[in-house]
C-alpha cells in the first residue's frame, strides 16, 4: 500500500487519522498502517496495551493492493463467463433478479449472508434491508463457530457473551481452556494474558484432542476423543462433588436445582465416563482438582466444544461445572467463548440472525417488532427465517436468491461438494467480496467491495468491547465501500427510509436507538478507546464482569442441568479415522486472504493432515506422502504428517485451504438448538495416494 493511497478528507471519519481494529481474529487488536515499514504496526488499544500484534496482525496490509484484488463489477455472460460491467448494470441485474424471484416465488425465497468480518454498521444495515425486503432469512457465519455457546450462555446465564474481560483473566488461579487452542489463533490474548498468568502460577487445564501450540504451557492436558467431551465434563463435575471442591457458598446463594443434580451425578461412573472419552481417570481426576480447588478458575471455550452436534449441550456441561465451581461474577473466573473473526460478536448483536432483531430481541416478540418500526418505518416479519447451513440446504429449490456479503460460503459450509452443486441451482447469486473466492466462481454478479483498511465503522471484540475501525486508503478501482452498496441497493429495491448515502457514525447513532445493548454508546465516545456492552448509564465505559448479583435475564440464580451423552453423528468404521479441523496461527478461516498474502504462506503453510504414528505404520503411510483422505461425502489429497501430537484413531486438517478442501469431508447433521454444523467430527479413511480404485475418479 502506498502513501499516495491514503485515505481523503471524504473517508467519514471523525478524526482522520487512520488507527484501526486487526481485521482478522475477536481479540480486536489496535493496528495502524506504518509509512516506514510498508507493513502494520500496533498501536496501544484497549486490548494490546503495549501495541503488540501476532503475525496475522503484522501481515494485515499485505493483501490490501493485491493483483487479485476485485476492482469492477462483474456479471455472467451469456455464454456463461463473467465479465466487466458498470455499477449500473451490475446493480440492475441484482435490482430486476430480486424483483422477479419476489414475485414469482414470494421473499422468504431470498436469502442473505451477513459475515462478521463486516462492521457492525454493514451487518446492521443489511439484516434491516432482508427485513424489509419481508424476510428473516439473515444469518452470518457465527452460525458455524459459536451459535451453540451462544444458545447455552443464553439459555442459562441470560447472555451469551464472555461472561469476564480479557483483562481480569489473569487473576485466575486455574485457566480451563476446553476445545481451543488460543496460542495460535488468538494469540495476543495468549501471550499478553493467559502466559504471563501461568508464568506466574497458574495453572493451564487443556482439553483438546491434539496437543498443539497452548498444550506446550498445560500443566494437565486431556486429549479426549473428539465428540465427548460430555462424559469428560460430567465426570469433571462429579469429581468436585465427590471430593467437596464444590462452592457451597455460591451454590446456596446463586445456584438451583443443585440436590436433583447430585442425585443424576450418582449414576455416573467417573471410571467409564473417562474411558468413553478416551483419557485416563486418574488425569481427568487431577485436571477436575486443580479447576475446583483454585479460588478463580476461568474457563475458555472454543469451537472444538460448539461444532459438534451437541455442541449446545457441550457447552451446557461446562456450564454446569462453572456453576458447582463457584466460578461466575467474580474476576479472574467465569465462562469466555473465543470468538473468531474480529466482529462475530458484533455481526450477532447488530441482528443478523434470522430469529432475533438487533439487541437479541426474538422476531416473535410483538412489542420489540413494533419498537423497530418506529425508527425503521415498517415492521419486520414475525416468522423466524432460516439459518446459514438451511439456507444452503433449500438452495435451488425454497431459496431462489442469495446475496452474500463478505463470506466464502463454497469453503466454509460443511459437505462443499454438495454446497458446489446446489450454488449452480440458484437463480440468483449476489456476491459481494474483495477477492475471486471459490463462492465467486459460482456468482451470476459480483459487486466489487472494500478491505477493512478502506472502511470507517465499528467492530466489537471477544470481550464485548465496541471499537473503531478507520480507513488508511480508499478501495482500488472501481471497488466501493459495502456500506455504500448496502445503501444503494436499498435505496434501489425498498421504499423504506434510511438507506440513502449514509456515513457509518449516522448508521451506528441508528443503531444506538434500537438496541438495547448499544444504548447510550456513541461514536465520540468511543474515540481511540472502546465502549463495553452492557452500558448503562452509570458505566465508565460498560460493564466488565457479567452476573455479579443476577443473571442476564434479572434472575438471581442459575440452573444446574442434567446433560445426557450425545454420539457423533457419523459412525467411525474399523478402518477409518475420526478427522477433526482446527486454525494455524498464520492463516485464518477460509484462507481467502491470508493464502494471498505473502508474509503469512511464507511464515507457514501447513496443509497437511497430522497422523498417528501407529495408524500411519497400519496404512503403510510414511512421512510426506501423498495421502488421500475420503468418505461418501468427498476426497482430498494431503501430506502426511506423521505425529504423536494427535491421539491415535485421530486426525487433523486445517480448514485454511482451496486444496484440501477440508469441507468436502464434513457432513451435514446440525446441532438441534443452534443448527452448527458437526465440524470436529467426520468419519474418513486415509490411504497413501495411488493404492485405491478411486483414485482414477477425481
Ligand atoms: Fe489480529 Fe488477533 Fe493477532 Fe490481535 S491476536 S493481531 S486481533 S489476529
Amino acid at each position: 500500500m502506498s502513501g499516495g493511497e491514503r485515505a481523503s478528507e471524504d473517508d467519514r471519519t471523525s478524526s482522520g487519522d487512520q488507527k484501526s481494529i486487526c481485521p482478522f481474529c475477536g481479540v480486536g487488536c489496535g493496528v495502524r498502517y506504518s509509512e516506514d515499514t510498508g507493513k502494520a504496526v500496533g498501536w496501544r488499544a484497549p486490548v494490546n496495551q503495549r501495541g503488540e500484534l501476532c503475525p496475522k496482525g503484522v501481515a494485515a496490509y499485505d493483501v490490501v493492493d493485491h493483483d487479485e484484488r476485485l476492482t469492477r463489477p462483474l456479471v455472467r455472460g451469456e455464454d456463461g463467463e463473467l465479465v466487466a460491467s458498470s455499477w449500473d448494470e451490475a446493480l440492475n441485474r441484482v435490482e430486476s433478479g430480486v424483483r422477479r424471484i419476489s414475485e414469482a416465488h414470494g421473499e422468504e425465497a431470498l436469502a442473505f449472508f451477513a459475515s462478521s468480518g463486516c462492521t457492525n454498521e454493514e451487518n446492521y444495515l443489511l439484516q434491516k434491508l432482508a427485513r424489509a425486503l419481508g424476510t428473516n432469512n439473515v444469518d452470518n457465519c457465527a452460525r458455524l463457530c459459536h451459535s451453540s455457546t451462544v444458545a447455552a450462555m443464553s439459555d442459562r446465564f441470560g447472555t451469551g457473551a464472555m461472561t469476564n474481560t480479557i483483562r481480569d483473566l489473569p487473576e485466575a488461579d486455574a485457566l480451563l481452556v476446553a476445545g481451543a487452542n488460543p496460542a495460535e489463533q488468538h494469540p495476543i490474548i495468549f501471550s499478553s494474558y493467559v502466559a504471563p498468568a501461568v508464568k506466574q502460577g497458574a495453572t493451564l487445564i487443556h482439553i483438546d484432542p491434539r496437543e498443539n501450540a497452548t498444550t506446550r504451557h498445560a500443566d494437565h492436558h486431556l486429549a479426549l476423543r473428539p465428540g465427548y467431551d460430555i462424559p469428560l465434563l460430567n465426570a469433571m463435575c462429579k469429581v468436585l462433588v465427590e471430593e467437596g471442591l464444590v462452592d457451597d457458598e455460591f451454590v446456596e446463594a446463586r445456584v438451583e436445582g443443585f440436590d436433583e443434580f447430585e442425585d443424576w451425578l450418582a449414576g455416573i461412573a467417573i471410571d467409564s465416563a473417562a474411558e468413553k472419552a478416551g483419557v485416563e481417570e486418574s488425569a481427568l481426576r487431577s485436571a477436575a482438582r486443580a479447576y475446583g480447588e483454585a479460588d478463580r478458575s476461568a474457563a475458555f471455550t472454543g469451537m472444538g466444544m460448539s461444532q459438534h452436534r451437541c455442541g449446545t449441550a457441550n457447552v451446557h456441561a461446562l456450564l454446569n461445572l462453572a456453576l458447582l465451581g463457584g466460578n461466575v461474577g467474580k474476576r479472574g473466573a467465569g465462562v469466555n467463548p473465543l470468538r473468531g473473526k474480529n466482529n462475530v460478536q458484533g455481526a450477532g448483536d447488530v441482528g443478523a440472525l434470522p430469529d432475533v432483531l438487533p439487541g437479541y430481541r426474538a422476531v416473535t416478540d410483538a412489542e420489540a417488532r413494533e419498537e423497530v418500526a418506529d425508527e425503521w418505518g415498517f415492521e419486520p416479519p414475525a416468522e423466524p427465517g432460516l439459518t446459514e447451513v438451511e439456507m444452503t440446504h433449500r438452495f435451488g429449490d425454497e431459496i431462489r436468491g442469495a446475496y452474500v456479503v463478505g463470506e466464502n460460503i463454497a469453503a466454509t459450509e460443511p459437505n462443499a461438494n454438495r454446497v458446489a452443486r446446489e450454488l449452480d441451482d440458484l437463480d440468483l447469486l449476489v456476491v459481494q467480496d474483495i477477492f475471486p473466492t471459490e463462492t465467486v466462481r459460482h456468482a451470476d454478479v459480483v459487486l466489487p467491495a472494500s478491505s477493512w483498511a478502506e472502511k470507517a465503522g465499528t467492530v466489537t471484540n471477544t470481550d464485548r468491547q465496541v471499537q473503531r475501525m478507520r480507513p488508511a486508503t480508499a478501495p482500488p478501482g472501481e471497488a466501493r465501500r459495502d456500506l455504500d452498496i448496502i445503501c444503494e441497493l436499498g435505496a434501489r429495491l425498498t421504499d423504506a427510509g434510511g438507506f440513502e448515502d449514509r456515513a457509518p457514525s449516522e448508521v451506528f447513532a441508528e443503531m444506538t436507538r434500537i438496541n438495547p445493548l448499544y444504548a447510550g454508546m456513541s461514536y465520540e465516545g468511543i474515540g481511540e478507546g472502546s465502549q463495553r456492552w452492557p452500558f448503562p448509564e452509570d458505566a465508565d465505559s460498560g460493564v466488565e464482569i457479567l452476573h455479579r448479583e443476577t443473571f442476564g435475564d434479572g434472575s438471581k440464580r442459575a440452573t444446574l442441568e442434567p446433560v445426557e451423552d450425545v454420539d457423533p453423528a457419523d459412525e467411525v468404521g474399523e478402518d477409518q479415522l475420526v478427522l477433526t479441523t482446527g486454525r494455524i496461527l498464520s492463516h485464518f478461516n477460509s484462507g481467502a486472504v491470508t493464502r494471498r498474502s505473502g508474509i503469512l504462506t511464507r511464515l507457514r503453510s501447513d496443509d497437511a493432515l497430522q497422523i498417528h504414528p501407529d495408524d500411519a505404520a497400519e496404512r503403510n503411510v510414511e512421512e510426506g506422502d501423498v495421502v488421500v483422505v475420503e468418505n461418501d461425502r468427498g476426497r482430498v489429497e494431503a501430506t502426511a504428517d506423521v505425529t504423536p501430537a494427535v491421539r491415535p484413531g485421530t486426525a487433523f486438517l486445517t480448514f485454511h485451504f482451496a486444496e484440501p478442501l477440508v469441507n468436502r469431508l464434513t457432513g451435514d447433521e446440525l446441532d438441534p438448538v443452534a443448527k452448527i454444523p458437526e465440524y470436529k467430527h467426520s468419519a474418513v479413511s486415509v490411504r497413501v495416494s495411488g493404492t485405491g480404485e478411486s483414485d482414477d475418479e477425481s
